[in-house]
This record gives C-alpha cells, structure tokens and sequence, in this order.
C-alpha cells in the first residue's frame, strides 16, 4: 500500500501537507476518530480522502449538501479516484447500480446524503460491507449541523449516532469550519465521538486581504473595486432581498456578469443562478445570507458586504468563503452608522428573548469594534477567536497595514459631540447632531429652537464625513449607545461623563479623507506574479481550460485550479516531467493534460 505521503504526491499532485493534516491522517488510517476542526480553505477533504485510500474498503462521506456531491464526485474521478454520491437525485437504477459497485469493493469513496444514509436498506449495505471489513472510514462532513444553535442545523445529523453504536470499529472524522467550543462540544456528544481526539488548525487566511471602509457613495466605490477584479468569480451580500435585486440589476447593466440569489426567489431560478456560479467563470453572484453553507468553489476571488454582518462570526465565515484555493482574495466591507442603526433595530424589535438580544448586541459592538479599529484586522480577528496576537502584530494583508491610519487628538471635537448629545436631550441621531454641530439653521432645527444653543455651529471645523466617522467611532469605543426603540438616538453612556470632563483624552483614528491617503494598489497581475508574456499565456489557459470544462460537464476548476495554470504560466515547463512537479498537477491529470498544456506553452 503506499503510503499516505506518496498518495498526496502522485493522487493530489501536492509536495507536503499544511497544518495538523498529516497528524490527522495518520490517526485516521491507524483506526482513531477525530474531530477536525479547519477554516474553510484549510484542506479537510483530504483528511479523510486519503486515509480511505490507504485503508482497504470503501471510505463512506456523510455530506449535507446534494448539490455539491456531484462536483466533489467529480473532481475525484478527475484525480483517478474510484468515487460515487447516493442522493435523491438519482434514479433508483442508478443508485442500485452505485450500490452494487460499493458491494463489488469497486469504490474507494461514496458520498452519500445524511437522510439516505440513515435508511434501512443502506445501513443494510453497511452493514454487510462492515461483514466483510470493507468499510474503510466514516467521514462526517459539515459536521457543525447537528447544533440546534446554528443555522445549519440538520435534524437527521441527530441520528448520525447510530454509527457509533452499529459500526463501534470503523474510525470516524467529524469535519467543521465553525470553531466555537459549544459547537465542539455538541459534535462530540451528539455524535457520540467521546473518544475522539480534537485537531485544530489556525484559523487565519493569511491569502485573504480585509479592508474595512466607511461607505460614502456605494456605487461609485463598489465600481471602482471591481474595476481591477474584471471576469472574477465573487459574492456581492446585502442585507435585503430588494437590495439583491437592485444591485445585481445595476451590476447588470454596468456590463457585469451579475446574478441575484435570496430566499424569495423562485427555487428553479436559485438553483440555475447557483449552478451558473459554480460552472461560469466570473460570475457575481449578489445575495442575501441565504446563500451560504457548502458555497464548495474554490475560486471565489472577492466577497463584498455592502451591508454589515450581524457579527464577528458572521463576518468571518462569509469572508471565509473566498480563496479556499490559497489564492490571493479580498474580503471587502463598506459600513455606516445608520447600519448600526438598523442591526440594533433589528435586534431590539426582534422576538427572541432577552437575554439573547443582550449577546446580540454584544456581538454587534464586537464587530463594530473590529470596523473601527485603527490597528491589525487580522489580529483582531483571531484575538476574537482564541488565537492571541502579540500587542504590535502586523499582518501585511489589511487595510490598517498596508496604509495605517492615522490617529489624532480628537479630546475637544468628542467633548462637543457628547455635548450636543446631552443638551439636546439625548433624543437625536448622528444626521441632525451633525446638522447643529455645523450650524445649520435648516427648518427643523429652527423649529426645536435649536440654534440657540451654545453648541450650535462650534464644530464648523470638520466636515460632514469627519462627524460621520467621529460618531461611529464613539459608539464603537462605547461612549454613547445607539437607542433603537425610535430612530437611532445616540445617548451617553456612564463611559462618557470621564470624556466629557476632559479627564481622558480621546484618540481617533482620522478618516481617509483627512489623511487624503489614497491606499495604493499594485495591479492584481503583478500582485500574482503574472507579468508581461505570462499574463497572456495565463489567459490561453485558461480558455483551454474553459473548453475542456464545458466538454466534460464540470466546473473549470474541477479540471485545474487557478494556481496551477498560474504556476504553469510563470514556470513555462518544457517537458512531462517538468510540469509533473507543479503543485496541483498529479498523475491523472498529467496523463490527461499532460501534452495539451506542453503544447499551450510551446506555442506561445
Ligand atoms: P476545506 O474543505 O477545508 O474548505 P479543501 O479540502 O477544499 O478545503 O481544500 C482547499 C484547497 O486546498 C483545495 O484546493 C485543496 O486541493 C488544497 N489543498 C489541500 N491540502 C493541500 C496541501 N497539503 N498542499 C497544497 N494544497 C492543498
Ligand atoms: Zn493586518
């Protein structure tokens, strides 16, 4: 048998393995359960994929997701690998014959849906596969679903226990992204994998650049983000389903390949745009939340939020869903008050009980925090995930890295803004502050005799968009807390009074405006190492690759990753063997592509 190392190399094309998976493996395919705890992107498949190939018998991939079965079939019978799904959407003679390939021990790999799975006549056949020591593994993917707590939940995950007791000698590996120790806890009780030992890898993704900016005007900022991302795969969310629809419209017709998703649409249309995204290269796809869990494509290049998550969490695992492949993407939010404003709303007018609305806004604030801060997204970040940083980590790969903001003296405007909190009554938002603040007599303040008061125009010194980011700011540090039972009322918090005092000083991160810092952005080409000639054979490329794609009825990268054609077009390979040791590229596909890709490279 060879070994898993040799598998990584001729099956995968891949030299050495990342993080906690050689442990992993080599737990699995000496019999142990695990958990596996990975980012999105971290390379759980082959935790499980290769020891079901070392092991004799068939290796059995519990997956949620029927949609993505058949891409995940797919890219195995690419790399050679004898693979299946059983879901529903096989007729009953093709999931008979699938059955009795795996009774022919001519699978090395079946993936099947949880529901079908928990049926009578497969536990039949596992039973009889079991008999006879052909059962490999259990892998049990997407793992976090038997949390009640979560989104995902999936009721039959429940039942998945039944594997403990009917099948007590085939190793088990529950897989997740979702790090939070209670779901932990819950995929090892319910699951019933006491045993099993935990794996943990960092949860950073250090190829994905954060940057956090304030919105201004979100179509001409949006605009000039995709402008350098043009024919990239991306995912656009907004909080509502007439946003979606308005702004995959608008992106429409700006001449982008934009396709709207959310809850309210009809579902044959959500499953073609959905499939259009995964097939197309380049396809934006704007959404709703709705469209989440099991997003498999790996080329997902940019996710935008032109809306602010519900929190870190939320944040990070939408994010989390570009350059799965390791490839540089970008994680792109724009925020303002006013959606601070309405998070809270949505909160505090919400059903639930207290007691969760108080962790909401919890959460909210948290976030809020990691938009507003002047130092490292990404320490932040994994700060908030039990990963801690050193005080002066610096990423590189974020906006407050790459252009530190500035930080200023902001003691007397702050003191002003809580003023004009407190002398007009603590019953304004940050809009008509900022109207008193500047001296603008407009009807309305005439009309609450406003501008009578000694606050009236002292902050004529900063511009609309300064008091904009003032404001956020103080609510970020907690200094005053937005009311939402009406319209987004600031008030003063007892965290004020020390400020208003003048008894601690209060440092500001200037917005961008008045650093006049225009971040610099090297092009994405030269980012990627992709200069000159090698930009174009990239592109030749990648049209074979579509061809080919189309002809077989897979996605474009199910045949070769982006960084593979990539490394192709840097490293030009001259013969078989040369391109044998790019990364990515293993004996299937050598054997397959092999001459094609030579000659795409000899001709240009
Ligand atoms: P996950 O399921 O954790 O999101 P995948 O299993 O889809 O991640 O793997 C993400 C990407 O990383 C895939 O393109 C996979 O081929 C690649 N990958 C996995 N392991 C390695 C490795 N050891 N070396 C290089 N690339 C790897
Ligand atoms: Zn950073």
């Amino acid at each position: 048998m060879p070994s898993p190392h040799q598998i990584l190399q001729s099956v995968f094309g891949y030299s050495t393995f990342n993080g906690p998976q050689e442990a992993i493996i080599a737990h699995v395919v000496a019999g142990g359960d695990a958990i596996v705890l990975m980012p999105t992107g971290g390379g759980k498949s082959i935790c499980y994929q290769i020891p079901a190939l070392v092991r004799p018998g068939v290796g059995v991939v519990v997956s949620p997701l029927i949609a993505l079965m058949q891409d995940q079939v797919d890219a195995l019978k690419e790399l050679g690998v004898a693979a299946a799904f059983l879901n529903s959407s096989l007729t009953a003679a093709e999931a008979g014959q699938v059955e009795r390939a795996a009774l022919a021990g001519d699978l090395k790999l079946l993936y099947v849906a949880p529901e079908r799975l928990l049926t009578p006549r497969f536990l039949d056949l596992l039973d009889t596969l079991a008999a006879r020591a052909a059962l490999g593994l259990f892998a049990i993917d997407e793992a976090h679903c038997v949390s009640q707590w979560g989104h995902d939940f999936r009721v039959e995950y429940l039942q998945l226990s039944v594997l403990a007791e009917r099948f007590p000698d085939v190793p088990r590996v529950a897989l997740t992204a979702t790090a939070d120790t209670m779901t932990r806890q819950e995929i090892r009780d319910r699951l019933h994998l006491n045993g099993a030992r935990e794996f943990v890898a960092s949860f950073d993704r250090p190829n994905i650049r954060y940057t956090i900016a304030e919105r201004e005007d979100e179509h001409r900022q949006l605009r000039a983000f995709l402008a350098e991302r043009k024919n990239e795969a991306g995912i656009v969310y907004c909080l509502s389903r007439k946003k979606v629809d308005a702004t995959a419209a608008w992106l429409a017709k700006s001449g982008h390949r934009a396709l709207p998703y959310h809850a309210g649409m009809d579902s044959a249309e959500r499953r073609a745009n959905q499939l259009r995204f995964l097939r197309e290269d380049g396809v934006i796809m704007v959404a709703t939340i709705a469209f989440g869990m099991g997003i498999d494509k790996p080329d997902v290049r940019f996710v935008v939020h032109l809306d602010l998550p519900k929190s870190i969490e939320s944040y990070y695992q939408e994010t989390g869903r570009a350059g799965r492949d390791g490839e540089h993407s970008d994680a792109w939010m724009l925020y303002g008050l006013s959606d601070v404003v309405q998070q809270r709303r949505m909160i505090d007018t919400g059903e639930a009980e207290e007691q969760y609305k108080r962790v909401s806004r919890g959460k909210l604030d948290a976030l809020l925090g990691l938009c507003e801060t002047p130092t490292c997204r990404r320490a932040r970040l994994l700060n908030y995930f039990g990963e801690p940083q050193p005080a002066d980590y610096r990423c590189g790969n974020c906006d407050n890295c790459l252009s530190p903001p500035e930080t200023w003296d902001a003691s007397e405007p702050v003191r002003m803004a809580l003023s004009a909190i407190y002398r007009t009554g603590q019953r304004y938002g940050a809009a008509y502050l900022i109207e008193i603040l500047r001296g603008n007599a407009n009807a309305t303040v005439k009309e609450r005799g406003h501008e009578g008061l000694s606050v009236f125009g002292i902050g004529r010194a900063l511009s609309d968009v300064q008091w904009r980011s003032l404001f956020r700011q103080l609510v970020a540090l907690g200094w005053v807390e937005v009311d939402t039972e009406g319209y987004g009322t600031l008030r003063l918090t007892t965290e004020a009074r020390p400020v208003l005092r003048g008894e601690i000083p209060a440092f500001l991160r200037r917005t961008a405006e008045t650093t006049g810092a225009k971040r610099e952005r090297k092009p994405r080409a030269e980012l990627e190492g992709l200069a000159g000639g090698a930009l174009a054979l990239f592109e030749r490329l990648k049209a074979w690759r579509r061809e080919t794609a189309a002809t077989d009825n897979v996605p474009a990268y199910v045949i070769l990753h982006d960084r593979v054609l990539r490394e192709i077009a840097v490293e030009r390979p001259a013969s078989i063997a040369a391109l044998g040791r790019i990364a990515g590229i293993g004996e299937n596909k050598l054997r397959r592509f092999g001459e094609r890709l030579l000659a795409l490279v000899n001709n240009d």
